[in-house]
């Protein structure tokens, strides 16, 4: 590999465990000192980004991508960036879920409509564009499926050969995303955990570029540009509250970068609270926050729930994912799959917006902080909807059926059209 350029708008890569700093042409991944825990935070030269990114420039601007903030990403200026249209996705006001829930306002931001139906699309795209740049034949990632089918169709995009390791209980759809744009796809006979385990000792020993959350700094910054929006969407004056899901904690974390770049920059004063939604079968976060637990040194929890894109034993993200909770006075949530389940329609029939299991977790979160008194009437609360109800069709099903909807079975003929309707 090839040294990284040097990028002027990047200081440094700062260890969040022992705040060393580095330089990124010396260091690719984690903090030397700490391996897989020393997650690196990138550190800019917010003077020198505010020179070149001006609010007004933005709302001028005509991309309408997440490359409207390059100024602000850890890439070269001058770098080529993937074709597909990734990021700037939709917000929508949803009136009828604020007043169900008696809450002030309710806003829902669908990151199901990325290129690849996941909010992942955003780190992979930068993944790519560093593994380009650093002139990597292969670029590599372990998922539980929506970073997989990121990287994959992000690589595709611009024919960098991949290999991509999921746990073989990885739902199809995501599967099937992986096969159609021509991965090399290793289905691990184990657990996301295991998955993870394997593909990065299989990066170091062949030399490949590795996109693996909290391993990879950059992937934090490509997550941060959703916050970005948000901003903009806004026009500055955030919501409150985010209610987001939380597996690994990279989009948590990289919420929380987002706004802290905007702090750095000027441009708001007040963060919203963070709220992190876990399933209950897979609630490591929950439980290092609700008994003050040392996150680096608490051991896996189990990690079994119906949402397979936030089913994480040991999230590899802890350390950013637990300061964008507790720098924002935010919260961490558990809900159970029955509760996740339920959200898949009523998000739907609500706001329109189709979830996957772990998408509609971060609804569910609402429901239950409406429930506890968390958020109330006088707040705006923002739901990151963060994958495509049709990445998991089974799951859906399941939860119509758990809803007691069917289809009416009808001959072709209108007499039976009528007879049904009467029966409904
Ligand atoms: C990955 C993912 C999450 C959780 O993101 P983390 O960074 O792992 O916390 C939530 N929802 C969906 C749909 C995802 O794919
Ligand atoms: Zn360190």
């Amino acid at each position: 590999m090839i040294p990284t350029p040097t990028l002027d708008h990047v200081l440094r890569l700062e260890c969040l465990v022992c705040r060393e700093q580095y330089d990124p042409a010396d260091v690719d991944y984690v903090c030397p000192e700490h391996g897989a825990v020393g997650t690196l935070d990138v550190v800019y030269d917010y003077e020198l980004v505010a020179s070149r990114l001006k609010r007004r420039d933005l709302r001028d601007s005509h991309d309408t991508t997440m490359w409207r903030y390059k100024a602000l990403l850890p890439v070269h200026p001058d770098a080529a960036v993937p074709p597909l249209s990734i990021g700037w996705t939709p917000l929508y006001r949803a009136d009828r879920l604020a007043s169900a829930l008696g809450i002030g306002e309710v806003w829902v931001k669908d990151d199901g409509r990325q290129p690849t139906a996941s909010f992942k699309d955003r780190a992979s795209a930068v993944a790519v564009v560093k593994a380009r740049e650093r002139r990597a034949e292969i670029v590599t990632t372990a998922s539980t499926g929506n970073a997989a089918a990121a990287l994959s169709g992000v690589s595709a995009s611009v024919g960098q050969p991949n290999v991509i390791f999921v746990p073989e209980s990885a739902p199809q759809a995501k599967v099937a995303q992986l096969l159609a744009f021509g991965s090399t796809v290793l289905l691990v006979e184990g657990s996301y955990d295991q998955a993870f385990d394997l593909c990065m000792e299989a990066a170091e020993r062949f030399g490949w570029y590795n996109r693996n959350t909290g391993v990879n700094p950059y992937m934090t910054e490509g997550k941060k540009t959703a916050m970005l929006e948000v901003f903009e969407q806004f026009e500055g004056d955030l919501p409150d509250a985010v209610m987001v899901s939380v597996g690994d904690g990279c989009i948590i974390g990289g919420l929380h970068k987002g706004l802290t770049d905007l702090t750095a920059l000027g441009w708001i004063e007040a963060m919203p609270r963070l709220i992190g939604v876990q399933a209950e079968g897979s609630s490591f976060f929950v439980q290092a926050w609700e008994n003050n637990e040392n996150v680096l040194t608490k051991p896996a929890a189990p990690a079994d729930t119906v949402a397979d894109s936030i089913s994480a034993g040991l999230p590899r993200d802890r350390i950013k994912a637990m300061k964008a909770v507790r720098d924002t006075g935010g919260e961490f949530l558990a809900v159970s799959d029955a509760e996740i389940l339920a959200a898949i329609p009523a998000l739907a029939r609500g706001a329109g917006v189709f979830a996957e299991p772990a998408a509609a977790a971060s609804y569910a979160g609402l429901v239950q902080a409406a429930d506890r008194g968390i958020v109330g009437a006088d707040d705006r609360i923002l739901v990151m909807s963060t994958g495509s109800g049709l990445k998991d069709v089974p799951a859906a099903m399941e939860a119509v059926e758990e809803a007691g909807v069917e289809p009416a079975r009808v001959k072709p003929e209108l007499g039976a059209v009528e007879e049904a309707l009467a029966a409904r």
